[in-house]
């Protein structure tokens, strides 16, 4: 039997304002290792907010984060960067790539960062991206890349860490549709071949036939 690899029990978040907005309603819910779920939900209904609490990008009010047997919602500020620094890869609606580095400087920083050698760093980061079938882009800068080579660098540089977790917050939304099935077909076969956990925040219902379970966001609880 699969093990859980994320459990969230009771989860809240309210953003403060002169009108507090409760956007986390109680919201709980597991993953097993290995499967490549959507959260679903329309623009505004709180699917961001949800991953970046669970993601550590966030600190909820109340609630519980369990990945594999350890409560990150007990962790200190350190405990936690250094948590998501080991543990999480995080993709984003934009590619979030700096405009100086190339593809495989991109890759490797989060390696160099963490003071792996360099040699290591960049070849391992030159796997990543013939992963992603970018093997022949090493040295290009994000902009002599397309969109959907962009996104696919911030992939292999989210995985460089092997995460227990693969975050994503509508990955494709900046894409064509053509572009998006590339994307998508890609975090398929990084989910079935390394056996990668996805949890992936979208809005277009198409994206459904990709995963294996979808979640969905409404009035500040997962129905
Ligand atoms: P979604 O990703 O589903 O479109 P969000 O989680 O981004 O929704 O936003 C949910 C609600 O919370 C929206 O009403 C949004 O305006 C509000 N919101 C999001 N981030 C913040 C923030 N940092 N401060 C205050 N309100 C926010
Ligand atoms: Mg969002």
């Amino acid at each position: 039997m699969t093990e859980n690899i994320l459990v969230v029990k009771n989860l809240h978040k309210t953003y403060p304002g002169e009108i507090p907005l409760h956007v986390l309603k109680g919201v709980s819910f597991s993953i097993k290792e290995g499967e490549f779920v959507a959260i679903m939900g329309r623009s505004g209904s709180g699917k961001s907010t949800l991953l970046h609490q669970l993601s550590l990008l966030d600190n909820p009010d109340r609630g519980e984060i369990i990945v594999g047997n350890k409560e990150l919602t007990a962790l200190g500020e350190k405990e936690k960067t250094k948590y998501r620094l080991d543990s999480f890869g995080y993709v984003f609606q934009e590619y979030a790539l700096l405009p100086e580095f190339t593809a495989i400087e991109a890759v490797s920083l989060p390696l160099i960062l963490q003071h792996y050698p360099m040699k290591e760093s960049r070849e391992r980061a030159r796997k990543m991206l013939e992963l992603v079938q970018l093997g022949d882009r090493a040295d290009h800068f994000p902009s002599e890349m397309s969109g959907g080579e962009q996104q696919r660098v911030a992939i292999a540089r989210a995985l460089i860490n092997n995460p227990k977790i693969l975050f994503a917050d509508e990955p494709c939304a900046n894409l064509d549709s053509e572009t998006s099935r590339v994307i998508l077909d890609l975090f398929r076969k990084l989910n079935k071949e390394l056996n990668q956990t996805i949890i992936m925040v979208t809005h277009e219902p198409e994206e459904e036939e990709y995963v294996d379970r979808v979640i969905h966001m409404k009035d500040g609880i997962l129905q």
